[in-house]
């Protein structure tokens, strides 16, 4: 004849085996390992937004892989590289306009005056479009 383990009841009202509730434990367990993850992305969250906030132009909101060249980019001009490496073009709006393509869809607008330059901003092709594009009114 098998002999049963008694199974009693605990003070949360769980019944098991055992001196302390399994299933409680493993609860806290859980609650545990939840509560440290979030604080990790909470910290992840922090760091990404720290990033924004060294950024010369405003790059919230740019997908991932256009961030980076984004930044690649700003900061190779900043280091005095010349805006034509990056396949920069003066705008016919105002040439001390420059556009510099990210990729087809994104385009880094930088104005020029003389030696300094400055970083405008960073534009979807439609924004782009809407702002510097075809039968727009000259800028700057
Ligand atoms: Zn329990």
């Amino acid at each position: 004849m098998v002999q049963r383990k008694r199974k009693t009841t605990f003070p949360c009202g769980h019944r098991g085996q055992g001196r302390e509730c399994q299933r409680c434990l493993q609860e806290a367990r859980e609650a545990q390992a939840q509560a440290e993850a979030a604080a990790n992305r909470l910290q992840e969250k922090d760091e990404w937004e720290a990033c924004f906030e060294m950024d010369i132009v405003d790059l919230r909101g740019l997908p991932k892989h256009i961030l980076k060249k984004a930044r690649q980019v700003i900061q190779s001009l900043d280091n005095g590289q010349d805006y034509r490496f990056f396949k920069g073009k003066q705008m016919r709006v105002n040439s001390q306009l420059v556009r510099i393509p990210f990729s087809n869809d994104y385009r880094l607008i930088v104005k020029y005056s003389g030696r300094e330059f400055s970083m405008l901003e960073v534009l979807s092709h439609e924004d782009y479009n809407k702002k510097y594009g075809k039968n727009q009114r000259r800028v700057g």
